[in-house]
């Protein structure tokens, strides 16, 4: 296993060597999608990883997947563009019917379909994901889709989209997280009945408020049972919380990196700042956050593999692995001292890039919460 990670590693590393910084800085100033980059990593066969064999991936774990999005972020890069590719189809995956699997997973594991858009966000359920309000209206064998979704990430870059809709209202069901439903939508036949309008956001993240005006879904494109999304959902965000822990893993390793080699190089009162302990102390403290966020990602991503499917470790690994970075990040800014901010060393831009995840997938607030009531048994505070 540790040469299969070895050789994901060097053929990650030598892939994101093509897109330097110039490159990066180039697309977070234009807000352009980085095309280039993910076309490489879909040829490349990466964004396949997950897909097993039989429909044309790679048929590789979560663990795997894990060291592929770290080693992008640690050499700089963004996987924000792409990681959706790799992980949205595992709710297909996991709960779709054989004929489901059949008629996508082939074309997302070559890259000629982009599921990369994930629809649950809402603006007025926020966080509160039971309170989301998109319904999907049955009508004979199709489901008549209306209502709005917020922070819709790549939906420009999708030809499928994964929606969370109501099929039964909130008030007409026992447990809140019951009548809500899967579905596959295809956004190359929506037409006007699905508008799209970008957010602006402080990072380049290809963002967007969807609204749904009577789009209709067949219903051969609900994933699993009626009313049963909630369980569906969740066990993909499971996977989305190992792997974008990695991605803060990766980013605090590109801190910890730069950082350190700019205070062995940077030389101020006649000796390199990194020989002043103010300066290395919060450089060293953060690495070994970092690799303590990483070993609870890969007990996490271990865990998924073998079948786990409680949050616990997943949110965790997001909690500790995005705290870890923000702090690197900090410490690289400070290393750095006025040029941490000029847009050419990078470090502004994968700064703003950080600290996303401590918002997102999931606000760290909620994983508190959630450690608090479900792995250690104390009452419910909302
Ligand atoms: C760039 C970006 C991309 C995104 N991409 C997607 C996507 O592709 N698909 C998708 O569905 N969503 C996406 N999201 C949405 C993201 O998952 C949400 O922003 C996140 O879950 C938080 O929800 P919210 O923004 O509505 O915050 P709210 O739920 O309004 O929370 C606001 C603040 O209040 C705190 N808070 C709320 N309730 C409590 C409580 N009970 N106790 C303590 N604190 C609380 C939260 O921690 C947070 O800090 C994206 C967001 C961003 C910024």
């Amino acid at each position: 296993m540790a040469s299969l990670h070895d050789e994901l590693r060097a053929g990650v590393r030598s892939l994101c060597a093509r897109f330097d910084n110039d490159y990066w800085r180039a697309s977070d100033e234009a807000r352009a999608y980085p095309h280039e980059f993910v076309d490489a990593l879909t040829q490349a066969g990466y964004l396949a990883c997950l897909i097993p064999e039989e429909y044309g991936g790679m048929g590789l774990g979560i663990r795997e997947a894990s060291v592929i999005l770290e080693e992008i972020n640690r050499s700089g890069a963004n996987s924000a563009a792409c990681h959706a590719q790799m992980y949205t189809m595992g709710t297909v995956l996991r709960h779709g019917s054989e004929e489901q699997k059949r008629r996508f997973l082939p074309g997302i594991a070559s890259g000629e379909l982009r599921l990369q858009a994930f629809a649950v966000t809402e603006p007025d359920a926020g966080s509160d994901t039971t309170r989301i309000r998109t319904f999907a209206e049955r009508r004979g064998h199709r489901y008549v889709v209306t209502g709005q979704k917020v922070f819709i990430s790549r939906v420009r870059q999708s030809d499928l989209m994964i929606l969370l809709a109501r099929t039964t209202p909130l008030d007409e069901v026992e447990k809140r997280t019951g009548g809500l439903s899967v579905f596959i939508v295809d956004l190359r036949g929506a037409g006007d009945a699905l508008r799209v309008k970008p957010i602006d956001t402080m990072i380049n993240h290809e963002s967007c408020e969807v609204f749904f005006d009577g789009v209709e879904v067949p219903a051969a494109n609900r994933i699993g049972d009626e009313g049963r999304g909630f369980r569906y959902i969740m066990s993909g965000m499971n996977a989305e919380r190992i792997l974008l822990a990695s991605e803060s893993v990766g980013d605090g390793l590109y801190f910890v990196d730069r950082a350190s080699e700019y205070a062995r190089s940077r030389h101020v009162f006649d000796r390199p700042i990194g020989a002043n302990q103010g300066v290395q102390f919060p450089i060293a403290d953060a690495y070994m956050d970092v690799r303590a966020a990483a070993a609870v990602r890969d007990q996490a991503a271990r865990d998924f593999d073998a079948g786990e499917t409680r949050g616990d470790g997943p949110n965790m690994a997001k909690y500790l692995a995005s705290r870890a970075a923000w702090k690197a990040a900090n410490a690289a800014m400070d290393a750095f001292g006025g040029w941490g901010m000029a847009a050419e060393y990078g470090i502004e831009r994968k700064f703003r890039e950080a600290r996303l995840y401590l918002i997102a997938p999931v606000a760290n607030n909620l994983v508190l919460s959630h450690v608090a009531t479900h792995v250690l048994g104390m009452p419910r505070s909302f």
